[in-house]
C-alpha cells in the first residue's frame, strides 16, 4: 500500500467510524449494503470493497484482479510482468514505434511520437526511455497547472481501413482519471473529427486499460488516440496497442432510445411519437427535477402517465437523486445518491432499475456501487455495444443540438451492417433552441423514428437487449 493510499483509507475510516464504525480488523464486522470502501490488493495496488448484500460482512478485495478491460477488472504489473493483449512489436501493432525504443530527430522524443498541450495550462512531456512495463519506454505527461485544455503524447497518425473494429490498448500510471479520444483527421479535407471512446483511472501500478471501436465503410479515418491529461497532475502510458480485431456480433441488430433527466418533452410528445411507431424507450429519471417550477422537466402527473405507459413496455431507469457528478461525492454522499433515487423508484413500483450515470461521470468506486446495486450502468462514451461488451460500460450515440441527423443514420446503418447494439441518447426533444444544446429537433427526432421504423433493426429497451444478449452464446461479461 502506497503511502497517499494509507492515507485515503484512514480518512475514510475516520469518517466511517462516526456512521457505521470502522472495525475493519474484527471478525465481525458490520456494514451498510452497498457502501465500498477502500483495500489493500496483493503487491500495494488499491483494490475497493463493497459491503454484502445483506450488510453482515465486507466481501474480499476486488480490483485486484486478472481480467483487463474496464472497471473492476484490472491487470497490475510489476516489472517483469506479462503483458496480455498485443504488444508493441506485435505485427499486428498499427501504432508507429510503439516499444518507444527509437529516437526521434531531436532526441527528446521517440520517433513518431509527439508531446502536444492546448489551453490555458502548464504542462510537460517526457520519454522515459526505460521507466515503462518490463523495463520498456513509457510517456509521461505532467500538468502542473491546469485551467483549461489538456496535454497529451500521441502517435503519428495511421490509415484505418472503413468497415472494421479496431482495439485500442495501453498501461497506465497516473494520479487521477485521464480520457481516451480518438481522433480522425479525413484525408479527403484534413477536417478532424474527436470521440471520447473511453477513460482510464488512477493506479499506483502499470495498469492496463482496453476498448473497441468501429468505424463505418464511409470512414477517411488518418487515426490517432489521445490518452489525455485535463486535470493538474500526471499520466504515464507504456506498450500502447492499435491493432485490428474480429468482429463480435449479436443475433440481430438493435437500437435503444434512451431518454436522461426525464425533460417533459421527452416523457410525453417524444413518448407518444414512439408509441405511435410501436416503439419503446428507456427513460432515466431524477427525483428531485421531477415536477420542477420551470416546467421543463416531467410533472407528476406526466410522471404517473409515464408510469402507466412503462406497464406496457417502456423502461424506466434511475440517473441518480440530484444529478450530481458521483466521481466527485463522498463515498456517503455518493451512496445516498444512488440510493435514494432507487428508493424512489421502488416507491413508484419500478424494480430493477438500470443506471445511467449524470455527466456519463464515475470512475472505480462509482462503477463498485453501480454493480452492487444496479443490474447495468450506462455510460456516455461514444461507441457500438456487442457481444463483448460489458453491462456495466454500454455506450451510446450521445445526440446533442450539434450532432448532424446523416450521423445518428449512419450510425443505425453501422449497427445494422455490423448486427451490433446501438444506443441512442436523447434529453429535450422540440423546436430548435439556440440555448439548449441539449434539445433534439423534432424534425431530427421524426426522421430518425422513421428510418427505425424501416424495421432493419429491433427497437428494443435498454433492459431488453441486455436480456437478449445475456441469452446468446457469446454471453455479455
Ligand atoms: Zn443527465
Amino acid at each position: 500500500m502506497t503511502r497517499a493510499w494509507g492515507i485515503s483509507v484512514a480518512v475514510f475510516c475516520i469518517i466511517l467510524a462516526g456512521l457505521l464504525g470502522c472495525a475493519d480488523r474484527r471478525s465481525d464486522l458490520r456494514c451498510e449494503p452497498g457502501l465500498v470502501r477502500s483495500c489493500a490488493c496483493p503487491g500495494g495496488l488499491e483494490g475497493i470493497q463493497p459491503c454484502a448484500a445483506d450488510g453482515s460482512r465486507w466481501l474480499g478485495c476486488q480490483g485486484c484482479g486478472a481480467r483487463n478491460a474496464g472497471f473492476g477488472t484490472v491487470a497490475a504489473l510489476g516489472p517483469g510482468g506479462g503483458t496480455g493483449g498485443a504488444g508493441p512489436t506485435d505485427p499486428g501493432n498499427l501504432i508507429p514505434n510503439a516499444a518507444l525504443s527509437v529516437p526521434g530527430p531531436e532526441r527528446d522524443a521517440p520517433a513518431g511520437w509527439t508531446f502536444n498541450r492546448w489551453g490555458r495550462s502548464a504542462a510537460k512531456g517526457t520519454w522515459l526511455e526505460s521507466g515503462g512495463v518490463s523495463g520498456g519506454g513509457a510517456l509521461r505527461v505532467e500538468v502542473s497547472r491546469h485551467g483549461d485544455g489538456d496535454a497529451k503524447w500521441h502517435f503519428r497518425r495511421v490509415r484505418l481501413a472503413g468497415d472494421a473494429w479496431y482495439s485500442y490498448s495501453d498501461f497506465h500510471r497516473s494520479d487521477g482519471r485521464s480520457r481516451m479520444v480518438l481522433s480522425c483527421r479525413r484525408g479527403s479535407d484534413g477536417v478532424v473529427s474527436y470521440r471520447n471512446i473511453w477513460q482510464s483511472e488512477a493506479s499506483a501500478a502499470w495498469r492496463r486499460e482496453e476498448v473497441r471501436f468501429y468505424l463505418g465503410p464511409a470512414a477517411d479515418c488518418e487515426a490517432t488516440i489521445f490518452h489525455l491529461v485535463d486535470r493538474t497532475g500526471f499520466l504515464e502510458t507504456s506498450l500502447a496497442a492499435l491493432v485490428p480485431v474480429e468482429p463480435r456480433p449479436l443475433a440481430r441488430p438493435l437500437v435503444s432510445l434512451a431518454f436522461d433527466d426525464g425533460w417533459k418533452s421527452a416523457v410525453t410528445t417524444a413518448r407518444a411519437d414512439l408509441e405511435e411507431r410501436g416503439f419503446t424507450g428507456s427513460y432515466y429519471l431524477v427525483k428531485s427535477f421531477i415536477g420542477d417550477p420551470g416546467g421543463r422537466y416531467a410533472s407528476a402527473a406526466d410522471l404517473r402517465a409515464l408510469l402507466a405507459a412503462s406497464r406496457k413496455g417502456h423502461e424506466i431507469g434511475s440517473h441518480t437523486a440530484y444529478h450530481h457528478l458521483l466521481g466527485s461525492l463522498s463515498a456517503p454522499l455518493r451512496r445516498q445518491e444512488l440510493r435514494e433515487n432507487l428508493d424512489w423508484l421502488r416507491g413508484l413500483g419500478v424494480t430493477g432499475a438500470g443506471l445511467a450515470y449524470p455527466f456519463g461521470d464515475f470512475d472505480d468506486r462509482v462503477g463498485v456501487e453501480a454493480r452492487a446495486l444496479h443490474p447495468y450502468a450506462r455510460t456516455s462514451f461514444d461507441g457500438l455495444n456487442d457481444a463483448a461488451t460489458d453491462r456495466y460500460r454500454i455506450t451510446v450515440l450521445p445526440v446533442t443540438a450539434g450532432t448532424e441527423t446523416a450521423e445518428i443514420l449512419a450510425r443505425i446503418d453501422d449497427a445494422v451492417r455490423t448486427s451490433t447494439w446501438l444506443v441512442l441518447l436523447f434529453h429535450d426533444v422540440g423546436a430548435p433552441d439556440p440555448a439548449d444544446p441539449y434539445r433534439t429537433s423534432t424534425t431530427q427526432f421524426t426522421a430518425v423514428l422513421d428510418r427505425l421504423a424501416e424495421g432493419d433493426a429491433a427497437v428494443v429497451t435498454v433492459a431488453a437487449a441486455l436480456k437478449e444478449i445475456g441469452e446468446q452464446a457469446a454471453p455479455v461479461r
